[in-house]
């Protein structure tokens, strides 16, 4: 066994989790194949710097350069990057908010499409890392700006080099611990038997894994709706709205393993790939909190905002 092996193996027995599932690449860059040269840049973004670094390495300079991140927000409510008139036309809502890592450019299309349509699944773990800096930001942003009660920080020396020791073997665990659970929205059976796999459930299950918060299935897909994407905005809203139920097994064992949590309502983080009109965030959360016994704070996280 290598000395990484050795190590990921030591970890994972002792109950911990290898520090990183996107390994730098030794082929080339993941999207187009040209040679990622070393990288030694430090004018990353503050926040999901490590995630920024990553794939920096996974990714030739062009590539990298043509991601159009979403980091300066102009609605609150869906994390659009100009005014929107969807959030103001429904007041009403069951999620808290949506947050997507990147604007749903025609090379960001083809990305997604390399992955969903053309099979590139080894694409997973890196349209996975590109959520992190986003989840991160909305977990600052939600409750990380100002101490919360009881969480006065010490500055005792054995507990500043506990918390530093903590955060280099957990580097998301302060703000994985806002959280209950991470779920997505499911495909209909038959797109996941004709492409192989649910890029939500995928990407959700990675960032789980990488962050350290508990995954579950909460959602069922009623039936097979027609591809979305050819329908009106009204057309959509109507369907969307019987797509989804709640899958009552596993809300049931979320709220039995998260009774210890001193907080009052459970926190989800829903996955999907692309945020269009939010109304499939909209039927996923209905559905989930009908089903739900427990106050629930939904927040929906995307790969894009269209
Ligand atoms: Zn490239
Ligand atoms: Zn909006």
């Amino acid at each position: 066994m290598s000395g990484v092996g050795k190590l990921k193996s030591i970890l994972r027995s002792a109950g911990e989790r290898p520090m990183e599932w996107l390994s730098p690449t030794v082929t080339g860059c993941m999207i187009c194949g040209k040679t990622v040269l070393p990288h030694h840049g430090s004018s990353y973004r503050e926040r999901g710097m490590a995630s920024y670094r990553l794939l920096r390495q996974c990714l030739c300079v062009s590539c990298f350069a043509s991601i159009p991140w979403l980091d300066r927000i102009q609605c609150e409510v869906c994390g659009r990057g100009v005014d929107c008139g969807d959030c103001i036309r429904r007041p009403e809502r069951h999620f808290v908010c949506n947050r997507s890592a990147v604007g749903y450019s025609s090379v960001m299309r083809e990305w997604l499409a390399m992955y969903k349509y053309r099979g590139q699944e080894s694409l997973a773990p890196m349209l996975a890392e590109m959520l992190v800096p986003s989840f991160l930001r909305l977990t600052e942003e939600q409750w990380l700006q100002r101490p919360q009660r009881g969480e006065a920080r010490t500055h005792h020396g054995l507990h500043r080099l506990k918390a530093w020791m903590d955060s280099f073997w957990h580097p998301y665990a302060e703000a994985a611990r806002r959280w209950d659970a991470i779920t997505y929205v499911p495909v209909s059976r038959e797109r996941a038997q004709e492409r192989g796999f649910n890029q939500a459930q995928q990407v959700a299950g990675f960032l789980s894994d990488k962050l350290g918060i508990p995954g579950y299935d909460l959602l069922i897909r009623d039936r097979h709706a027609e591809k979305m994407s050819f329908k009106t905005r009204a057309e959509r809203q109507r369907d969307s709205r019987t797509l989804f139920t709640g899958n009552e097994g596993q809300i049931r064992r979320l709220e039995n393993q998260s009774h210890m949590s001193s907080r009052e309502s459970l926190r989800i983080l829903l996955i999907d790939d692309i945020y269009t009109t939010g109304s499939t965030a909209e039927a996923c959360a209905s559905a989930i909190i009908q089903l739900a016994s427990r106050p629930v704070q939904l927040y929906i996280l995307t790969w894009a905002r269209s």
